[in-house]
Order: structure tokens, then sequence, then C-alpha cells
């Protein structure tokens, strides 16, 4: 909606989305987003951004992590202007409060619903400037048309109707989001379906760096569901069976305020090692000491959660938590300025641009930090958006065989209603889920790697011989999972065979038979695409742009 809003300001522009725009997840957002706006203690953007790449453990391109973090300020101003209502401190300034891996209180929040504050001031602008700006609800993108080197625009269909169309465009930007539904506890949205990606994947675009998974330290036991980490910035405690607080041992210095990656790998690690509660998967989130008073004004959405999900009021009791999938790192490759490249030189892809989860910038690295992600949907939403809007001001449409691109797609929509197998998409999803939890989670190696591949391949061999019951075209929103099921598959064989490839650990990355970073072989991203026979995978690597923070050893 951002990247919209800046087209807007010459040119038309039509956004589609398979959900209602403030519907996407970034409306799920709790915590904040960040900025050294200073109004709380001493801040600086250069302090941001050593921040930034050290929790990114030094893979973040610096360059464009420059950019973002000085753009942070400015963006929070103008959100407000827009109509984002953050809170206050006593003074009347934005209020800021701490979160993990800033060494600064720099998140801006609106109590504990921040996506859901800036995605409505957004949505509130497209409609103000609805001449200029169509949206299709309910649509779905089925495929980027690349051709002759170029982006023409994409093949789309209308979820009410099944009516499948091609979408001529100057320009194309992606903000498809995420792709955390292809583990099985996931903070994620259901959309979170990996479509964009893999849509950009298929068209010949390679993807960057999609090993890099965060697990987010609180989610909800076996929902996943997210209690922000601002439940730890405002004082939450973690605690294990033995009601020790056991950040002590991995973080001593920044706690249960260490980045997430840290966090994770400490909960996952008094998991495994038995001291889980009860003997179980999940360790405690402790808020009772915060008071009622201060629950209700600052996280009033995670004692809602806790009391509507599990009957579990955090005023009184502890709330039971587990690591869960919930950012992309990697994604679709793209400049500073939101142009998609396609090789390790940063040549462009004409006419096609990325920002938001999507995309890789790289401004988070191997590790995003939390509240960072917000800022960079609406920075590089802005950027990405101006870079279109420069390209197609004096770009012409490109001449395209619309009857061949639909083709493609009305095939495949008539191949999922003849198959006739005997196997169930359901079952499929759930062993995915499961074994990308298991085998590609919180910690890997070899061994389960390789696991998770082959079952992944076993998977996509029998999704080809399942049947679907609903074959008619009015909301067919089983056709729609069966499609993002396809996507899946191919996103957790991508994601695992980066994690197999990655011999190191870094950032949200660990592998038990490398933990350790190793900068002489790795400090490069990888960039992973589809083989020529469209099956297979390809891995090349691009050099990390590295300005003022050299690598250093990583403690908190
Ligand atoms: C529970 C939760 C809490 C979070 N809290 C914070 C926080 O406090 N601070 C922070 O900085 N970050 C937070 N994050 C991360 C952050 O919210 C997201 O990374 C960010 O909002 C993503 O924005 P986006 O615009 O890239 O994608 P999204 O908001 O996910 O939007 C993706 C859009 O793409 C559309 N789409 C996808 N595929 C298709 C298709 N095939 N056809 C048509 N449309 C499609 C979707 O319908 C949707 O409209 C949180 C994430 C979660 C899950």
């Amino acid at each position: 909606m951002r990247a919209a809003l800046e087209v807007s300001k010459e040119l038309d522009v039509a956004i589609l989305t398979k959900v209602y725009p403030s519907r996407s997840h970034s409306g799920a957002a709790q915590g904040g987003i960040a900025a050294s706006l200073a109004n709380s203690e001493d801040d600086s953007w250069e302090e941001h951004m050593f921040d930034t790449c050290k929790g990114g453990d030094y893979l973040n391109d610096q360059d464009a992590v420059e950019e973002y973090v000085k753009s942070a300020s400015r963006v929070i101003y103008e959100l407000e202007h827009m109509g984002c209502v953050f809170s206050r401190d006593k003074d009347g300034k934005i209020a800021q409060r701490a979160f993990g891996g800033h060494s600064k209180p720099r998140a801006c929040y609106s109590a504990d619903r921040t996506g859901h504050a800036i995605l409505h001031a957004l949505h509130e602008q497209l409609l103000k400037n609805a001449k200029s700006i169509k949206i299709y609800n309910e649509w779905y993108m089925h495929s980027l048309i690349v051709e002759e080197g170029r982006c023409k625009g994409v093949v789309v269909s209308d979820i009410r109707t099944g009516e499948v169309e091609v979408m001529q465009a100057k320009a194309v930007i992606f903000c498809t989001g995420g792709y955390g539904r292809v583990f099985k506890i996931t903070s994620n949205a259901f959309a979170g379906t990996a479509d964009g990606v893999i849509a950009a994947y298929r068209a010949g675009i390679p993807l960057q760096d999609t090993e890099f998974v965060q697990f987010h330290p609180s989610g909800l036991w076996r929902q996943g569901i997210l209690f922000s980490e601002a439940a730890r910035g405002e004082g939450g405690t973690l605690l294990n069976s033995k009601g020790e607080r056991f950040m002590e041992q991995y973080a001593p210095s920044r706690m249960e305020l260490a980045p997430r990656d840290i966090v994770a790998r400490a909960e996952q690690s008094e998991i495994d090692e038995g001291r889980g509660i009860d003997g179980k998967d999940y360790i405690h989130l402790d808020l009772t000491h915060l008071g009622e008073a201060r629950i209700m004004e600052r996280l009033p959405q995670i004692r809602q959660l806790g009391i509507d999900f599990i009957g579990v009021d955090c005023v009184n009791e502890k709330l039971p938590i587990q690591p869960t999938a919930h950012y992309s790192m990697g994604g679709i490759p793209t400049d500073m300025f939101g142009q998609v490249v396609i090789d390790d030189k940063g040549t462009p892809l004409t006419g096609f641009f990325a920002a938001g989860e999507c995309a890789c910038v790289s401004v988070h690295g191997a590790n995003r930090l939390g509240t960072n992600s917000l800022l960079e949907a609406v920075v590089f939403g802005e950027r990405s958006g101006r870079s279109a809007l420069e390209f197609a001001r004096e770009a012409e449409l490109q001449p395209l065989n619309e009857k061949h691109q639909k083709t493609k797609t009305l095939n495949l929509f008539e191949e999922i209603y003849q198959r006739d197998g005997t196997e169930s998409y359901n079952d499929i999803r759930n062993e995915m889920k499961e074994v990308m939890m298991s085998q590609c989670g919180v910690f890997r190696d070899e061994k389960r790697l390789k696991d998770c591949i082959s079952k992944i391949k076993s998977l996509q061999t029998r999704y080809k011989k399942g049947k679907i019951t609903d074959k008619g075209n009015l909301f067919n929103t089983e056709l729609y999972e069966i499609i993002e099921l396809g996507n899946m598959l191919k996103m957790g064989e991508i994601i695992a065979t980066g994690a197999l490839n990655r011999k190191e650990s870094r950032g949200g990355h660990f592998r038990k038979d490398f933990p350790e970073r190793d900068d002489t072989n790795f400090l490069k991203h990888s960039l992973l695409s589809e083989a020529d026979d469209g099956e297979g995978i390809q891995i090349n690597y691009k050099d990390v742009t590295i300005t003022r923070y050299k690598p250093a050893k990583r403690e908190y």
C-alpha cells in the first residue's frame, strides 16, 4: 500500500490481493516499528545500524541498511501525519520501548496493535486516492509474465468466480509477504504461503538467503500464535520447569531481550534437555509481576489472546510458549531501490520490483531484529514505488500473447480438477509442516536436512496424485489451497536445500554439525534458482556489502 501511494502521485495503479487489504498479515504485527527518534534516551541512526548488522550476524548489505535506518524517523512522522495513532509518553511524545537486540528503546508502538494501526492508516490513504488506485480484493496472482528479459504483467484470477485474466502492466511490484505457513508451528496468517517468491522463482529469478527463517521465541504452545516480544520488552521473563530464568546461561547481558535467534535456541535447548514445563515442549512466559494496569495499557491484545485461545489470563498465570516460525529473512533479491536483480552482478529484471517480507534487500542479514520489519515494509514500499514510478513514466506497455499466458493457468486448474488420485492434500500439508518443523527448524544438521528434502520430494510426488472434491468455480477455496500447497512444497525444498548447503551457523540458521560462523567460506549470500530441467535447484553466491561495521564475534 505504501508503494501504491508513491506510484499514485503520478500514475494509475492497481493493487491486487488475495485477502482484503486490511487483512494482510502486517495487521497482526503487535510490538512496534523501529526508529532512532531518541524520545526516551539518546539514540542515533548509527547505533540503529550497528544493532541491525550485529543482529543480522553481518550478512546484511550495509549500504542498504544505512539508507533504511536513516529514513526511519521521517517515515514514522509521515505515518503519524497520515493518521496512524502512536502511543505517547507522559510529555506527549511518541513513546518508545525496548526490543530484542536493540541497544536503545527504539520501538514506536500503538499499544500492541502497531501493524493494525499502520495498515489502517495506509488503507485510508488508498481510499482517499481512489481515483488513481483501484483495489482488486480477493484476486489471486498465479504467475509473473517475463518475456524477452522483461516483466510484462501477471496472470491472475478472481477468487469469487474463478475467472482467469492477464493483467498487463508497465511495472509490477511484489509485496506478497512471507512463507511461515510451510512450518507446523507458525505465527503467520493463512495467506503466508510463498506464492510471490515461487512465482518469481518459476520466472527464472533466483531466491536469496532462503535458508534463514526466523523462529520467534514466544509462540503460543501448539498453536504458534504470537505473543509479541513487547511482552519481554515490558519486563516479561522466561522460566523453565525449575523456575529458573534460563537466559542467564545464554545471554547474560541482554537476558530475555537478546535477539530472537538466540532466545529461540535457548528455549529449544531447555526443552530438548528435559527442562520444558511438565517435561513437555514448552516453557513459561511470566508477566504476572507487571500488574493488571500495565498489562491493560501496554499489552491488552496479548492478554486477550491468552484468554481467548487457551483460557489463561496472563495477569495471574504464566503463558505456555514455544518457538514459532515467524519471519522469512530471504526472498526475491532486490537492490536498495526495490529493483529486482537476477544475479550476483546486480543485473536488473526490467519492470519488476519487490518490497517487504517477500524481498531480500538484504537489510536483515541472517536474523531480523524485532520492529525492523514494519519499518522495512514502509521504507522499501516507498522506495520500490518510486523506482517503479520513475521506470513506468517512460515505459511502454509490452506486447504479449494473452491467450498463451492464460492457457497455462487454465491448464493448471484443469489438471487439478482431473487428478483422480487417492492422496489427501490435507495429509500432505500436515506432513510437510511436521517435517519442516522437526528437520529444518531451530536446530539443523546434515542428516535431518537430507531426510527433510527426501520427504518433501516424496510429498511432491504424492501431491500429483491428490483428488479435489469441489470442482465448481464459485469461491473454490479448495482449489486455491491446493495451488498454495504446491507453492509451499517447492518452498520447503528450497529452504532445506539452502540450509543443507550452508555448512556454518549464522543468525537464524543453526547447524549442530557446524556450530560456528564461518566467514572464510560463507560470508556471502546464497542464490537458489531453478535448474534447466525445471526440477533441480542450482546454487550460486553473491558478495555481502560491508561498509561501516566489520564482522565481529556476536556476543550479548
Ligand atoms: C504475528 C506477527 C507479529 C509481527 N509483529 C511485528 C512487529 O511488531 N514489528 C515488526 O516490525 N514486524 C512484525 N512482524 C513482521 C511484519 O509484520 C511483516 O514482516 C510485514 O508486515 C510484512 O509486510 P508485507 O507487506 O511484506 O506482507 P503482508 O502484510 O503479509 O502482505 C502480503 C500481501 O500479499 C498478498 N498476497 C500474497 N500472495 C498473493 C497471491 N498469490 N495473490 C494475491 N495476493 C497475494 C496477501 O493477500 C497480502 O495482502 C510480525 C509478523 C507477525 C506474523
